[in-house]
């Protein structure tokens, strides 16, 4: 085919800007072909991205290639549209450019350029697409299109493709030509916008791994770190057979292993870990029986498996264990993750609650006090304590052992023999706790060296063989003071702050319960007392009533019969004596109440100590006379001082009373004197003396030494004189030997203070 012009004629309306001559050799009317390729080419290498290609392609192959241009590109083995132009609309970019049309489908298939003039149906078919366009394609009168196949190394890499609907821009040959000239400039362009894509792809994915990469480092510290701290036991494995096992810190230290060490126990004997799982009834689990060896040999969760922990020999506490199965791809097992949570403390609580609900039912149960001791120090092993001891006053007032229980029976005749044995001297921790009432916590009893004095070594060895080594001691308080002391010892563990806690709250129990029992004990003691005082007051008051009635019936008759005055005058006088008796005997009920009610009331004033002790000598002369006792006085006179008269009056009246009605008959000596502190009066007799037994409580209340058929009395006068003495400021003691007689000895200071 020769060389052809095509020229474009001037239509009306349209500006005059030179027109594209492709095809002008001589440049009469426009660049020429090679200047045109020269120019596009240089532009097109100079593209780096699709659009500035078709930009290019729009300005420079437009209007010398045709009004219509699209450039279709392969994508992973697809021919896409990439992007087209319409004149007059411009550039259309992306898909919405349409699909490929046949034609290009047809020469990205052959690898041939095609050119079809028309017009004909054939152009429209031949541009249509398969998403069914072609009805809009036949009404827009297009005339010829080509497609040339855009090649590199020859390899397919897209089609561009050119059409006109304007008989001026008619294709042929030489338009052909210059396309297929064109087309390894648009490849060229397409494949460095293809790589630059690549290249910024590549460096996008680079981008994003360093970020990924980024990101999974933070969230494996934030992962060990929570590892770390986390309160929660945490162990992994990855293997089915569990023969390797990884701990976080919080396990280790649970188990008391080292971090890196492999803490399963599914290794041979001699590798293993010193632990032990012990299931409800004690019984250590076997490898296999293990929650993480069953999630993982089954692939199945094993969840709250609550074990006993023991490590190195000691046991550790309650946890429970959950441990759930990794599974692989195909949903089988490749290992599992458990989690191990400590109950110890939370169960502690809930077993210290209920035993503290059930020991108070047991302890209140009895209104004994011995057996409420005794169920107190019971009740104790083996729940808190291998060996419990309960020390407290004895009747006598020393101090001592009052019920012990041991959790092994057969050790319980050596804990009562050691306890019985047991030495409290002055300083040592229990003697203390029993004189401040503060409880003590000794975790580790080999540090409490006075704990271990003992020179007996027969006993050092029954000490021994109970093997205590953490001790509690608990004193038990009331409003009275301490009552006793719980001390409880074990051998199995050491006690915490917990056990010492839970220990004193048990003893409050315990205490309410023991104080309960000894009010009820008291208050029927008081009943019978009171019932038996009853007894002896009407006894007492029926006496001197019986011989007041005698006394006044003989006066009756003989002033009837106006009889001897010698006989009268002695009946006068019995009648007066047991006149004063009975007002003695109702003024101590009366002074009973008023000192128990604190109203017993004292006028202070200044007196004369023996001058009051002859006085009462003298008052009582007829009586001493009558029972035959001889009354010496060895007074320091004047005794001077501030003291309520007629209340001393009453004490020293008491003392000689007791003196003539216990004396036997046998002399009484009275003596007063000065002290560095005040004034001292003893009432000395050589009758039936007191039992050493008795000493402490003839000062009580009712309380009487002597058998009620023998000798009258309320057993009031001394409780009454200690009162008085005590408020005068004084003390009243008493020092006697049964059949010796007895000094009654009152100190007083010389005034009352304040
Ligand atoms: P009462 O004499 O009415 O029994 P007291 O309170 O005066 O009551 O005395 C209490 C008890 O002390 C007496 O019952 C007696 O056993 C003993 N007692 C008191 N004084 C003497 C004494 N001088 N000698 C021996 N026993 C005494």
């Amino acid at each position: 085919m020769g060389a052809r012009r095509i020229l474009r004629e001037k239509q009306a309306g349209e500006d005059d800007a030179p027109r594209v001559l492709p095809h002008s050799p001589s440049g009469s009317g426009g660049p020429s072909r090679g200047a045109l390729l020269g120019r596009m080419s240089r532009e097109l290498a100079a593209c780096t991205q699709l659009s500035d290609v078709f930009r290019c392609l729009g300005q420079w192959a437009m209007p010398a290639l045709g009004d219509w241009c699209d450039l279709d590109v392969l994508r992973d083995g697809m021919l896409q549209r990439a992007a087209a132009f319409r004149a007059p609309h411009g550039a259309i970019h992306g898909p919405s450019g349409g699909p490929p049309s046949r034609l290009a489908q047809r020469v990205a298939l052959m690898g041939r350029a095609e050119l079809l003039r028309g017009p004909d149906e054939q152009v429209a078919v031949a541009l249509s697409s398969e998403a069914g366009d072609l009805s809009r394609l036949q009404g827009i009168g297009l005339l010829d299109c080509l497609a040339v196949p855009l090649l590199l190394g020859g390899q397919l890499v897209g089609v561009l493709s050119f059409a006109t609907r304007e008989p001026a821009l008619r294709l042929d040959e030489d338009t052909l030509s210059l396309a297929e000239d064109l087309s390894g400039c648009v490849a060229f362009a397409l494949e460095t916008d293809r790589l630059r894509q690549a290249l910024e792809r590549s460096h996008h994915a680079e981008l994003r791994a360093e970020t990924l990469e980024r990101e999974l480092q933070c969230q494996a510290a934030d992962f060990k770190t929570l590892l770390d701290v986390i309160p929660v036991g945490i162990a992994i494995t990855h293997d089915r057979d569990c023969r390797h096992i990884r701990q976080n810190p919080w396990f280790a230290r649970m188990h008391e292993v080292p971090l890196d060490a492999n803490i399963s126990l599914s290794v041979p004997e001699g590798e293993r870990q010193p632990i032990r799982y012990l299931d409800t009834h004690g019984h250590a689990l076997r490898p296999e029986e293990l929650p993480m060896q069953r999630a993982a040999a089954t692939g199945e969760a094993v969840l709250d498996v609550e074990l006993d922990l023991e490590a190195q020999g000691q046991r550790r506490g309650t946890i429970v264990v959950s441990a759930v199965p990794l599974l692989d791809e195909g949903h089988h097992s490749r290992g599992c993750i458990a989690t191990i949570l400590d109950v110890t403390a939370r169960k502690r609580a809930m077993e210290a609650q209920r035993f503290l609900a059930e020991s108070s039912a047991v302890l209140s149960s009895s209104l004994d006090p011995e057996q409420t001791s005794r169920t107190m120090a019971r009740l104790c092993v083996p729940a808190l304590a291998s060996l419990a001891v309960f020390y407290g006053r004895r009747s006598d007032g020393t101090l001592g052992v009052l019920s012990v229980a041991h959790e092994d029976d057969s050790l319980q005749p050596i804990a009562a023999e050691v306890s019985r044995h047991f030495p409290i001297p002055e300083g040592h921790p229990l003697r203390e706790a029993m004189m401040t009432g503060r409880p003590r916590l000794i975790p580790v009893l080999a540090d409490e060296p006075s704990w271990f004095k003992s020179r007996d070594e027969g006993l050092h060895r029954l000490r021994q063989r109970l093997a205590v080594r953490s001790v509690m001691l608990i004193p038990l308080t009331t409003a009275h003071g301490v009552v006793g002391v719980l001390a409880l010892g074990t051998h199995a563990r050491t006690y915490s702050e917990d056990d010492f806690t839970f220990a004193k709250e048990y003893a409050a129990h315990a205490t309410y319960a023991m104080e309960n029992a000894r009010l009820y004990r008291e208050a029927r003691e008081a009943v019978a007392l009171r019932d038996e005082f009853l007894g002896i007051a009407g006894h007492e008051l029926r006496t001197p009533l019986t011989a007041l009635q005698l006394g006044l019936q003989r006066l009756a008759r003989q002033s009837a019969t106006a009889g001897d005055a010698a006989e009268l005058s002695k009946w006068v006088a019995t009648c007066q004596r047991q006149g004063s008796r009975l007002s003695r005997l109702v003024g101590d009920l009366l002074d009973v109440g008023r000192i128990t009610s604190g109203r017993l009331p004292m006028v202070v004033e200044e007196m004369d100590l023996s001058a009051l002790v002859e006085e009462v000598a003298a008052r009582m002369g007829p009586e001493l006379e009558k029972v035959g006792c001889g009354l010496v006085l060895k007074l320091e006179s004047p005794l001077t001082g501030s003291w309520d008269r007629s209340r001393l009056d009453q004490v020293l009246t008491n003392l000689v009373s007791n003196a003539m009605k216990y004396g036997q008959g046998r002399p009484i000596e009275v003596s007063t004197e000065a002290t560095a502190e005040g004034v001292r009066v003893c009432v000395r007799d050589e009758g039936i003396g007191i039992s050493s037994g008795d000493l402490s409580r003839i000062f009580e209340r009712f309380e009487r030494a002597v058998p009620e058929r023998h000798y009258g009395g309320l057993g009031l006068g001394l409780w009454i004189s200690k009162q008085i003495v005590t408020w005068l400021g004084g003390h009243i003691r008493v020092e006697s030997e049964q059949g010796r007689g007895s000094c009654f000895t009152v100190e007083l200071p010389r005034r009352v203070e304040g």
